[in-house]
């Protein structure tokens, strides 16, 4: 095909895209290009077309921002998983901010005060879930890392910087059993051998620690003396599982899962709650931060022990149950079936009695639900809410409503929807991602009639 663009452009960096991309732009054209920060200026290939929009890549730097550090991590340009590493995290914080509220004005037509992003201490190995594809190299070394950028190509690495420090020696050591106990890697290509991926799940707050192998098969050749030889290494493992999954995409876990050593469940807690969470099951990726989350949208929010919530995409049901201790009744709305399981595991484990659980979509529960409800709180996925439940919420005229988000765009357009009847009265985004573009944001909403 006929390229309709010019190969090499001279350009400056103007903004910041919400991918974490450096915006340019020449002759007309908007280019998106990785590690180029505002103001500085670069040559630059420009490789492809999508969507309207060209993608390049620095050739040579002229400048350097002011706001730039030597990253911790030395491919972190490649692996695509840390955007700002090379950004002072200050800048960061004001990249996110700016970031949720351009999405409110562009996609909401929301112009609201947004305040500034609440960050970490220490921004580093917060993840408490870590997963990587294993493979084989031509002359049959085991080796894991990160898909570079884009692709399926896996780029070696030993440690990552925004990963729990107990996670890499793990790693480490089961890449080296695969060797000794002769497990085949699984290969893309051809479809052939067994190791696809290894979770490892840490909890924070308890000395337990979930490693998921994902298997093409369930029950491999070897498997007993490979388990047996890696908890001997590493007694801090309390769990492994096994979950098989042989179909070819981009979802790591399939459906079925064994659990090969101790429960098959790690727990956690989060504000003086405690958590069971199982291989597949959503749980917060930051420890830290979750809390100031949650302590934040708890406070905003504001229950009385009189009002009923709807604690709709639950999860393991982590915010409904904190916010219990405050509410009449608490009703949860999940989808995934082993979140719902775990979330009604984690009531009982925590003698919380005012809280119902109900497996469903969250939009079709609501519109179905003849009970009272006061208050929402909602955290749905990435890709935001739907016209089913927002419009349900809107035709039961909820006074308040707590909307947490991990995408500000599509937060944005569920909020434009919301609007017709809601003020969005508090914006503060939360930041759960360090080193990355991903920002949190909890926005709370007010009946329009209902203000005094
Ligand atoms: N509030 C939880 C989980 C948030 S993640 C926490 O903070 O930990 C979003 C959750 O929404 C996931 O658990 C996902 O399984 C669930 N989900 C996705 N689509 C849904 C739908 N249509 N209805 C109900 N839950 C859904």
């Amino acid at each position: 095909m006929k390229r309709d663009f010019e190969r090499f452009i001279k350009g400056t960096c103007i903004d910041v895209s919400h991918e974490g991309k450096g915006v340019v732009k020449s002759n007309g054209e908007i280019i998106f290009c990785d590690g180029l920060f505002i103001g500085e200026t670069a040559d630059i290939e420009i490789l492809y077309r999508r969507a309207g929009v060209l993608f390049g890549k620095v050739k040579k730097l002229y400048n350097l921002s002011n706001k730039r550090i030597q990253p911790k991590c030395k491919i972190c340009s490649s692996c695509g998983g840390c955007q700002y590493q090379q950004l002072k995290y200050e800048e960061q914080l004001v990249i996110k901010t700016k970031r949720v509220k351009e999405a409110l004005e562009r996609i909401g037509h929301i112009k609201t005060n947004v305040n500034p992003c609440l960050g970490m201490e220490d921004p580093y190995y917060y993840r408490n879930k870590i997963q990587m594809p294993y493979g084989k190299d031509r002359k049959g070394n085991v080796f894991y890392g990160f898909y570079r950028q884009n692709t399926h190509e896996i780029i070696p690495v030993k440690e990552c910087v925004i990963e729990d420090k107990r996670a890499s020696s793990i790693l480490w050591d089961i890449k080296e059993l695969v060797k000794k106990h002769n497990i085949p890697v699984y290969n893309e290509d051809s479809r052939q051998g067994i190791l696809r991926y290894v979770l490892v799940r840490t909890s924070y707050h308890f000395d337990e620690l979930m490693i998921v192998l994902v298997v093409a098969k369930l029950n491999f050749p070897g498997q007993r003396n490979f388990i047996d030889a890696l908890v001997k290494l590493h007694p801090e493992i309390t769990t492994i599982v096994a979950n098989e999954n042989s179909r070819s995409t981009n979802v790591i876990l399939g459906n079925k899962e064994k659990v090969l050593y101790g429960k098959g469940v790690i727990k956690d807690s989060i504000l003086g709650c405690t958590f069971e969470i199982s291989a597949s099951s959503f749980y917060q990726v930051n420890p830290i931060q979750v809390e100031v989350l949650y302590q934040k949208a708890l406070d905003l929010i504001d229950i009385s022990n009189n009002e009923i919530v709807l604690d709709a995409y639950s999860g393991v049901g982590t915010i409904g149950m904190i916010a219990s201790k405050n509410a009449k009744e608490v009703i949860s709305v999940e989808i995934n079936e082993s979140s719902h399981r775990n979330a009604k595991e984690n009531a009982k484990r925590n003698n919380i009695k005012n809280i119902e659980f109900y497996l469903d979509d969250a939009g079709k529960f609501i519109q179905n639900y003849n009970g009272k409800i006061d208050v929402v709180i909602m955290d749905p996925p990435r890709k935001g809410s739907d016209h089913k439940f927002l419009s349900a919420v809107m035709s039961r005229k909820i006074k308040k409503v707590i909307y947490i988000s991990c995408d500000p765009e599509t937060l944005a357009r569920d909020l434009k929807e919301l609007s017709q009847m809601y003020d969005v009265t508090y914006v503060q985004p939360v930041d759960m991602f360090p080193m990355t573009a991903h920002v949190e944001t909890i926005g709370l909403l007010c009946l329009k009639d209902s203000k005094k």
